[in-house]
């Protein structure tokens, strides 16, 4: 890790885990995947990259978890660059106000999805992403392991094995958008890419180096462009309005920042211009949110005073 020419996160790193330790309530780990239901509420991991590749961290930073929807972010942004524009004609980019994995709204909207970060947008993003590289979730797992700089990033294939048996309602989101001529692939391809996507193992270290390109507008680790200036700031943009499920707003509120969690108990966040962190604790509110992992955010940007407002 090379040393940092600005003011260290590490104090406040620590502050925060000596904190959330004497937090008593930490929600429940998600049991809808049963791969997911095993890990400890109790475990915490945060970590800062700064736009150097600087990393701070504190507890179990370096843990791998299952990224699950934060993986959403990074194929939104490979898809992205490959179609620009065209990708909104086949999702929205609205809050939905409903839980990730409804269905409802789809029967009203056509079969598009409200934005690309509940599961039906999701889907989209990724059968786009698969039509145009023939392997979504590969390309994705190449740009984590290069923006991390972590090889040995890979799928956990017990959790994508956990998730396919239990799949039904993804299949029921890919089938009934497929009946409107919103999906491409045949549906089980789909899946199969859909479920490797949110299997991907990583730790707080690993993803927050790999949202790095976002607070750097949106260069990469090697200083190539992924999405210009204006894409890199929808990304972001899209993420405040509809990152945390069906609580953005209250996150927004309490953080302040752009954000992305995933049922795993993970969450990315971003300040733009400055860093990307990332945080961990699997017990989650009934939103399907890290409940240490908001309350950790929430006082990181209270303390350091970073925040996109
Ligand atoms: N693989 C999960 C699903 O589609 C992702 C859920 C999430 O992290 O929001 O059910």
């Amino acid at each position: 890790v090379p040393p940092s020419s600005s003011p260290t996160f590490q104090p406040v790193l620590e502050r925060i885990a000596e904190e959330v330790e004497h937090t008593p309530g930490r929600g429940r780990p998600a049991d809808y995947i049963p791969a997911l239901a095993a890990r400890d509420p109790r475990a915490f991991g945060m970590a800062v990259a700064e736009l150097d590749g600087t990393v701070y961290g504190v507890g179990d930073w370096q843990e791998p978890f299952s990224a699950q929807s934060i993986t959403k972010v990074f194929t939104l942004a490979l898809d992205l660059a490959r179609e620009g524009d065209e990708l909104w004609e086949h999702v929205g980019r609205e809050p939905s106000g409903n839980p990730f994995n409804s269905l409802v709204q789809l029967e009203y909207e056509n079969g598009i999805p409200r934005n690309p970060f509940i599961n039906a947008g999701a889907l989209v993003v990724t059968d786009r992403l698969q039509t145009r590289t023939g392997d979504a979730a590969g390309e994705l797992l190449a740009l984590l392991r290069a923006e991390s700089g972590n090889p040995d990033l890979d799928f956990d294939e017990e959790v994508a094995a956990s998730e396919t048996a239990h799949g039904d309602r993804n299949a029921a989101l890919a089938h009934l958008m497929a009946s409107y001529g919103n999906i491409d692939n045949p549906v089980p391809v789909l899946l199969d890419q859909y479920f490797r996507q949110c299997s991907i193992a990583a730790s707080c270290a690993d993803l927050a180096l790999a949202a790095t390109f976002l607070a750097r507008h949106g260069v990469r680790a090697d200083g190539t462009r992924l999405l210009s200036r204006s894409q890199a700031k929808q990304v972001n943009a899209i993420m405040l309005t509809c990152g945390t499920y069906d609580a953005a707003g209250d996150f927004a509120y309490r953080v302040g920042l752009p954000g992305k969690s995933g049922v795993g108990g993970g969450i990315i966040a971003v300040v733009p211009g400055r860093c990307a962190l990332c945080v961990w604790s699997p017990g989650l509110d009934e939103r399907g949110n890290s409940v240490a992992g908001v309350a950790a955010l929430d006082r990181f940007t209270t303390l350091t005073g970073l925040s996109v407002f």
